[in-house]
This record gives C-alpha cells, structure tokens and sequence, in this order.
C-alpha cells in the first residue's frame, strides 16, 4: 500500500471529521477501523423496514456560522438540518412533573422560574453558574491553546480563577452547592441521559458544554444521521485517502517517546507525518504496550488500562 501522510485510528465521528480536513488540505489519509461500517457511536443499522442511527437523537452546531456549518463549508459539501421544535427540545417526565426544554438559555431560566418559583434562588445560583462557566470556557480556548503553551499562559490564570476552582466538580457539586430540590435535580439531570452517568460522575465543565450547545440549537440531518457521515467518508475517498474496515488496532508501536507504526489486524502500516487516535484515551494507553509505554506508564497502572482492551 502507498505510504499515506497520516494514519487515523478509528472511524467514528472524531476520526472521520480530523481525516476530512487533512484531505482537505491535500494530505493522503488512511483511517482504520474495527467495524466493518463507519461512524462509531453514530453508526446506523437497517432493522426491518426502518433504519436507526446507533445514537444521536440531536446535534448542536449547525446552524449558519456554528460549527459543523463551517465544517461543511471547509469540506464545500452540503448537508441539511431540520432544526427540533424550539419549545420543546427534550421533555423530562418525573411523578411530580412534566417539564419541556426549550432552546435559550434565558428561556429555560424563565420557564424553570415559572414552573418552581419556591426555587427561584436556586435557579438563578444555577443558571448564572453555567453561564459564567460556558463564557470562561469560551474566552480560554480563544487565549490558550493547548497544542502550543507557553509558560506565560499561566499568567492568565487569575482572569479564570472561577473555572480552575471548578475544574473538577461534578454536576451533583454543583446541584448540593445551588440546593436544589431532589424533583428539580431529576428534572435536569434527565437531560444529561446522554453521559448514561448519575450527577456525582459527571464533570461540570462537560455538562456546561453539552447543555449549552443544546440551547443554542438542536438539529437531524434531513436525510438521515447515515447521509452526515456518508458525506465525511465520501469527502475522504473521493481525494485518494481510505477508510479501512474490519481492521482492528492491535499495537501502536513506540519509540524514543514517538509513535513509528501501528499493527493492525497482523499487519504494519505506517505514516509519514503523524498518527491521530479518535479511539478512548485509556485504550490507546492500553495498545501502546511496549516497553517505551510500560516506562512512561508506570506498571501499577496498566492492569487497569488493559482491561479497557
Ligand atoms: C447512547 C448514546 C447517545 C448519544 N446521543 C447523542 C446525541 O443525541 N447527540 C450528540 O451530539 N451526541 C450524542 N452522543 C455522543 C456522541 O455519539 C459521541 O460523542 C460521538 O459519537 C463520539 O465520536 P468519536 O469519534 O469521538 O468516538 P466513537 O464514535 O466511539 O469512535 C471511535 C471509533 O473507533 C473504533 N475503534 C475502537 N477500537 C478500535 C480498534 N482497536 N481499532 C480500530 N478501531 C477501533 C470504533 O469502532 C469507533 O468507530 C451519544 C452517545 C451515546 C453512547
């Protein structure tokens, strides 16, 4: 096979997006995966008549100038979106309510203050909470970048001193901090069923992002979850880069502190310029299972890595 300038590992979303736009800019790409169809968690499988996609019920970002449509437009392909009904994006059922989600911030603050007025404080403890941290979130990655520190970053740090304290927080800090009533903790936690977590494993900082995004818009592909990703592995191939199925990651070979190649179902491939793993943190830990690895991981910890294989 013709050397490619970078070997992807794992052909979901994360791994289909990054080859994309490295095709696009001109770089031959070779994305390996284990499963014989693409889009990972997003996949979609046929059952009788019907086709499902694997997860997604709704994807943030799309709407004109968000992410994903800047995506598409850096790929120069098209793809449409319905956009969920605005009043009611999810609709969480508990014994005591039945409460609709609407996209806005504000709009979910004033309808949370109109349905539990005796929890007003709490509500706005909470609202402005997520607010502060979104906004932080927001300003820091536009200041730091983490693929190029510098040490004076850290001077920075007094301006988002609010985000580092809650660095590592759980929503469920959050909710004993607020006090909400155990029926209002229900009712908003019942929007994070996307982590399948309970509140007290769930890092703030993520919940921020995810729910934030969500009030900013709530999109399906019109022609299905399948038609999105078709279109990224279709920008892939059509420029000369590949998509391998059925190939599963076995090794990723390291040396002097550098990956140098990967074996993947008994065979060796290797890049010119870099390696991206879209596969879970502690699994690509787990396959870098040398002795470079075992050095810089120390060996009390791999058992657990490894029974992520
Ligand atoms: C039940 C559920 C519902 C969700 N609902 C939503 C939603 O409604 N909206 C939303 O925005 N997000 C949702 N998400 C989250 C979203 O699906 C994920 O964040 C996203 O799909 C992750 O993409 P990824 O590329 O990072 O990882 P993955 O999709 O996990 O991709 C990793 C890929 O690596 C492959 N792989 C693994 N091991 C190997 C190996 N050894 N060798 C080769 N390949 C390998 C896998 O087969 C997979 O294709 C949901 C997640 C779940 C689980």
């Amino acid at each position: 096979m013709e050397p490619f300038d970078y070997i992807i590992l794992g052909a979901g979303l994360g791994g289909l997006s990054a080859a994309a736009c490295l095709t696009r800019q001109g770089y031959r790409v070779l994305v390996l995966e284990k499963h014989d169809i693409p889009g990972g968690c997003c996949h979609t499988f046929d059952y009788g008549n019907y086709r499902f996609c694997a997860d997604v019920h709704y994807i943030s970002q799309c709407g004109a100038g968000q992410t994903i449509d800047q995506f598409l437009n850096y790929l120069d392909r098209k793809v449409e979106f319905n956009i969920l009904d605005p009043d009611c994006i999810d609709r969480i059922i508990t014994n005591d309510a039945d409460f609709r989600i609407p996209l806005g911030w504000e709009t979910l603050r004033d309808r949370l203050l109109q349905t539990f007025p005796s929890e007003a404080r709490a509500i706005h403890h909470y609202c402005d909470e997520i607010k502060l941290i979104h906004e932080q979130i927001h300003d820091l990655t536009q200041e730091v970048r983490w693929f190029d520190q510098h040490w004076t970053d850290w001077l920075k740090l007094p301006k988002y001193w609010h985000l580092f304290v809650r660095r590592n927080w759980t929503l469920q800090t959050l909710y004993d901090r607020v006090g909400f009533s155990p029926n209002l903790q229900a009712i908003l936690a019942g929007q994070s069923g996307d982590y399948a977590l309970p509140p007290n494993e769930i890092a703030l900082l993520t919940h921020t992002s995810l729910v934030w995004d969500y009030s900013e818009g709530a999109y399906y592909p019109k022609h299905h979850f399948k038609y999105f990703v078709d279109t990224i592995v279709d920008v892939i191939t059509q420029s000369g880069g590949v998509v391998q199925y059925s190939t599963p990651v076995e090794h990723i070979q390291v040396s002097g502190q550098q990956v140098v190649g990967i074996i993947a179902n008994g065979k060796r491939y290797a890049a010119k310029n870099a390696y991206l793993s879209d596969l879970d943190p502690k699994l690509t830990v787990a396959l870098m299972h040398d002795q470079e690895a075992l050095r810089r991981f120390p060996a009390k910890k791999l058992p657990k890595l490894l029974a992520y294989l």
